[in-house]
């Protein structure tokens, strides 16, 4: 296939051209290639052309879930109990019909990697596990999809034997990262101990959601460095959230940042769900929900951006959509717009253990097209009008028509 005009990230229009799923040339090489001659044209004229997003992390097994699992105290705890009332609902079938609308709107908002957690323990057992194993095989034509254990609590000593078990049969199932949420375990610390060591246990990478709280007195960030760097696990845990490191003094934040950058630790932080859950004890000075995003980049941590929850008990809004978290991250983490963009491409690719997606010859041509003049309007208008590729295939095409009536006798400009 030949793609013709496209805006790049660099300014200017070039011609690609992708033979055997790979981006084969660029520029005039692309069409005096004798490969082109034969080859598929798509005009991209209009369109930045742009390696494809991956979200580094959602809960597809939760989506679409806001009305049957209402929250109106609109903060965490309220979310975590709705949520637990709403189990019973979830049969397989359910599962299956809302995860598959999810990973197709994330797919045709330019996403072809996607990490979601799924809920494990007592209520749920291990069918959202089940059912996302069985998505990640039949959708992998599409994109990659990683599926996290989401241990409930709590999961340390004897009241955690049950939820261990079921955390140990999503293994078994398939589960591709061990996760959980330590904050909300009654000890917190044995928690997070119990989750690193069957992670190492599994030979599995870990994402933890850690510290969603703004309360600065939860910080278990620096148990989390210790126990990973003790086991040897560089490069393969995520800290998700980490919410109260937001809350820390310069010093304090400083220091656990370094902690997590020799320990090899990637966060990601969602600003959707926690500028939306967070901060509500607080009508005036209220917290923003964010971890210290500029201090982790300072200390050399990769940060990746996620949207985190979709129209759930956790986030009545969400889009799934790279281009509004990196929105929301220029806004409210202050990023300039070109790294907030890194933030749900190349270093959400890093989060998630995957190669870099570039577009340069030899590289494995998932892209993303949309119609923007540059990143910054990209950003900003996140226009619907898209085409993602999928190894050098059309997946997903939006297009958007805009008409206005009536016609002007006098043109307005
Ligand atoms: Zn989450």
């Amino acid at each position: 296939m030949l793609l013709e005009r496209a805006t790049v990230r660099a300014g200017g229009t070039t011609d690609v051209l992708i033979a055997g799923g790979r981006v084969a040339a660029l520029g005039t090489a692309a069409a005096t290639d004798p490969r082109a001659a034969g080859a598929e044209r798509l005009d991209l004229a209009g369109y930045l052309l742009l390696p494809a997003a991956a979200e580094p992390h959602a809960h597809l097994d939760k989506a679409l879930l806001a009305r049957r699992a209402p929250n109106p105290r609109g903060d965490l705890d309220g979310a975590v109990t709705a949520i637990r009332a709403a189990y019973a609902t979830m049969d397989e079938a359910d599962l299956r019909s809302r995860a598959t609308e999810a990973l197709l709107t994330a797919l045709s908002h330019g996403y072809t990697a996607v990490r979601s957690h799924a809920d494990v323990g007592e209520g749920i057992g291990t069918r959202s596990v089940r059912v996302l194993t069985g998505l990640r095989e039949r959708a992998a034509a599409l994109l990659d999809l990683q599926v996290v254990a989401l241990a409930a609590t709590p999961v340390a000593g004897a009241a955690g034997r049950h939820n261990r078990r079921f955390l140990a049969e999503a293994i078994e199932l398939g589960a591709d990262v061990v996760g959980g949420a330590p904050a909300l375990d009654p000890n917190p610390q044995a928690a997070l101990r119990t989750l690193v060591a069957a992670a190492d246990e599994a030979g599995l990478p870990l994402d933890l959601h850690l510290d969603e709280t703004t309360d600065p007195d939860m910080l278990t960030l620096r148990t989390f460095a210790a126990e990973v760097a003790r086991r040897g696990l560089h490069g393969r845990a995520t800290a998700s959230h980490c919410v109260s490191l937001g809350q820390q003094d310069p010093q304090t934040c400083r220091e656990v940042s370094r902690a997590l950058a020799d320990a090899g630790i990637a966060v990601v932080t969602l600003p959707q769900t926690n500028l939306y859950l967070q901060g509500r004890d607080d009508p005036t000075r209220t917290p923003r929900g964010l971890t210290a995003v500029a201090e982790l980049r300072e200390a050399g941590v990769t940060v990746a951006g996620g949207g985190d929850n979709w129209r759930d008990p956790f986030n009545p809004l969400g889009r799934i959509d790279p281009f509004e978290t990196a929105s929301l991250l220029v806004a409210a983490a202050h990023l300039p717009v070109a790294d907030a963009w890194d933030t749900v491409t190349a270093h959400a690719r890093t989060a998630l253990g995957l190669p870099p997606s570039v577009l340069v010859p030899g590289s494995p041509a998932d892209l993303l097209a949309i119609r923007a003049a540059d990143l910054d309007e990209a950003v900003a208008a996140a226009s619907a009008d898209r085409i993602v590729l999928r190894g050098g295939r059309v997946v997903a095409r939006t297009r958007v028509t805009r008409d206005i009536v009536p016609a002007l006798e006098e043109p307005l400009a």
